[in-house]
């Protein structure tokens, strides 16, 4: 498990997108808890002084979640869970969907495939949004399948 700390939502959802499982500390959780996570976790901070305290932990400098995404691409594991497998908001399997009333006309016209997230109800779909975050990923070197 990837735990990210709560200077960083939206890398957790960028994460979660390409297939990582990753828990997003809220800021209510202090600094001796997340530190007692490290080990069998991998846990990404902005706070220097949790880096210092969680064994193996992965110190970010950039503000920019892209950027982000570039300054930590070479020390991750592989991903437990394909390109666009988890819902990015919870990181629940997205099980497939058929095309329905509650989404948007363009969406049941264009997408060539839909998933749903049973546990927060939000609706994917594979179309631009998801072409454009994939080539972003190609122009910081993150090849995905
Ligand atoms: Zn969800």
């Amino acid at each position: 498990m990837i735990i990210a700390d709560s200077m960083l939502g939206k890398l957790s959802r960028y994460l979660r997108m390409i297939g990582y499982e990753v828990e997003y500390m809220d800021s209510d959780k202090d600094d001796s808890y997340i530190a007692g996570l490290s080990g069998d976790n991998l846990i990404l901070t902005r706070d220097k002084q949790l880096h210092d305290r969680a064994k193996g932990s992965i110190l970010i400098k950039s503000f920019d979640p892209v950027d982000q995404l570039a300054e930590i691409k070479g020390k991750m594991p592989v991903p437990q869970h394909k390109f666009m497998e988890l819902c990015s908001i919870c990181g629940s399997v997205l099980d497939k969907a058929e095309k329905n009333d509650g989404l948007p006309d363009y969406v049941n016209r264009e997408a060539r495939e839909i998933f749903h997230c049973n546990k927060c109800g939000k609706y994917y779909w594979d179309g631009s949004h998801t072409e454009n975050f994939r080539k972003m990923l190609g122009r910081i070197g993150i090849e995905v399948q």
